[in-house]
């Protein structure tokens, strides 16, 4: 392949220790041959994104989940998208011409929010979740496939992905997911379990074709936030909102297979 046409993007948040280390590898690339674009090229082969988790989670929602793989460079702390830090830049760069890696795709949730006018569309990489606006306690009737489940009550419920489990729905109980598998899992925050409500106060794990399905009591329908990605949302009157893995994958490089053990390890124990 000729390499002088091969196009690669790099994505930077913009605190020094990203720019500095965006420049320096941009240098790099174009000395192998590359064409660096610093905004995003959908002609690209690759996108590098240089930042933590949070930088990482933008750069994908601002270029609308594109389909040309993703690969990080950490500059923030300890990331789980983020595989690469800047030190190894060009042990990186080797592996990434000699085809050293393989490609993992990644579920992400989508929801519908419907409201009494009109359904709202979204897709979250890590999670999507139904929290009370006003630090008030929130009714959700949940069903799953159609199959009434619980009346929940409490400070809401988070939807996460398989790669999300352990951000968010980590810190509330919620259980480890490896990424490749395709499942969402439903976490409880803070549920309410008194002789006037019961809900589970485990999180459920669910295959991938099911819809979970949130239908909130009226009273709630307009003190009730959606927080995609860390990103709040709010909607007029909202009645349900309806989960599932959505239609839509993103990609990322992995370059070593033991990195998310290694990561879970340094980041938890
Ligand atoms: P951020 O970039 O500061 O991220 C917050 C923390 O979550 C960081 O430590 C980051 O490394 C970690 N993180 C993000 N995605 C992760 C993943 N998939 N696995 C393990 N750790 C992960 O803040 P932000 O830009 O607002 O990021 C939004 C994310 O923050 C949300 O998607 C949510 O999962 C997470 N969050 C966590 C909590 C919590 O743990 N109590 C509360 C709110 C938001």
């Amino acid at each position: 392949m000729n390499n002088k046409r091969r196009i690669i993007n790099i994505i930077s948040n913009r605190n020094f220790e990203s720019r500095k280390t965006s420049m320096e590898l941009k240098e790099k690339l174009i000395k192998r041959g590359f064409i660096v674009r610093e905004r995003f090229d959908k002609r690209a082969e690759l996108n590098i994104c240089v930042g933590g988790d949070g930088s990482f989670l933008r750069a994908v929602h601002r270029n609308k989940f594109p389909t040309i793989p993703f690969v990080g460079i950490n500059t923030g702390h300890l990331g789980f998208f983020q595989e690469i830090l800047p030190e190894n830049m060009d042990e990186f760069i080797n592996k990434y011409i000699n085809k050293e890696y393989i490609v993992e795709e990644l579920f992400l949730v989508s929801a519908e929010v419907c409201t009494k006018d009109k359904c709202y569309y979204l897709t979250g990489i890590n999670e999507i979740v139904v929290k009370g606006s006003k630090s008030k306690v929130i009714h959700i009737d949940v069903s799953i496939d159609g199959n009434h489940l619980e009346h929940f009550c409490g400070d809401g419920m988070i939807i996460s992905t398989p790669s999300g489990s352990t951000a968010y729905n980590f810190s509330v109980g919620g259980s480890i997911i490896y990424p490749t598998l395709n499942t969402l899992q439903l976490a409880p925050l803070a549920p309410i379990s008194s002789k006037a409500y019961r809900s589970l106060l485990n999180s459920i794990v669910v295959p991938g074709d099911c819809v979970i399905s949130l239908k909130l009591e009226n009273r709630y329908s307009n003190s009730t936030l959606i927080v995609n990605d860390g990103v709040e949302l709010r909607y007029d009157n909202i009645d349900h909102i309806n989960f599932k893995i959505s239609d839509k994958k993103i990609y990322r490089l992995v370059l070593d297979k033991n990195m998310y053990w290694n990561n879970l390890r340094s980041k938890f124990l």
